[in-house]
């Protein structure tokens, strides 16, 4: 294990400043994850490609756009012009997974399932050797700033289990009131991917939060 990895979650953003926002935390987080909500799938609306296609020319870190959408496939398209590197769409939300894979696939993109607290995640295990990702959502999708579900621990544990066991390199992230703590507890239960927004960007100095929790991503991965 060389090391888990931190996504900075621009939900929690200051989307006035955005540009400024991304380059306080660029030197420490290995990709910017973008929330889109699509106000059907989840009660709230986000954002969408043309902000993705703001945030391209001015980083270099890779964009993982998390798709809380019905239909994600029709949006395919329009995240991969927009310099889109990975899409992870819900289990919950695509009645034909395979077909958003190889689309995504198709498009240039890297592809991800993210599963809710609610859907056990072994309904994700058929498509784990076409994933490059897998999202177990610890907070029910659509609010940053909630608390982590303690319940969410025992997947992230199977997921990794049955990842290992196959020997596929599919990353295990976790999304939701990650913290420090929290954090920690994601590591140890296997995560290898840490989604975070308000511990970042609501932060009174969110460089130094997304430097504390880079560290922690290494250094707990390897504890393992
Ligand atoms: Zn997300």
């Amino acid at each position: 294990m060389s090391g888990a990895k931190l996504a900075a979650s621009i939900l929690s953003a200051d989307f006035a400043r955005l540009g400024d926002q991304v380059k306080l935390v660029e030197p420490y987080a290995d990709m910017l994850h973008v929330d889109v909500m699509d106000a059907h799938f989840v009660p709230p609306l986000t954002i969408g490609p043309v902000v993705v296609e703001s945030l391209r020319p001015i980083s270099p870190l890779p964009l993982h756009c998390h798709l809380m959408v019905e239909h994600p496939e029709a949006l395919l398209e329009d995240f991969a012009k927009a310099g889109t590197d990975m899409v992870t769409f819900h289990l919950e939300a695509a009645p034909e997974p395979e077909t958003v894979i190889a689309e995504a696939r198709a498009r240039g993109m890297r592809a991800g399932i993210a599963v809710n607290p609610d859907t056990p995640v072994e309904e994700a295990f058929a498509y784990l050797d076409r994933l490059d990702n897998l999202i177990v959502m610890s907070v029910r999708p659509g609010w940053a700033g909630q608390d982590f579900i303690e319940e969410v621990l025992p997947k992230v544990e199977a997921a990794r289990r049955e990842i290992d066991r196959r020997g596929v390199p599919v990353d295990v992230e976790v999304d939701g009131g990650i913290n420090e703590d929290s954090g920690r507890r994601c590591l140890a239960a296997g995560a290898t991917v840490l989604a975070v927004a308000s511990s970042i960007f609501k932060a009174s100095d969110p460089a130094l939060a997304a430097r504390r929790l880079s560290v922690l991503a290494r250094a707990g991965a390897e504890e393992r």
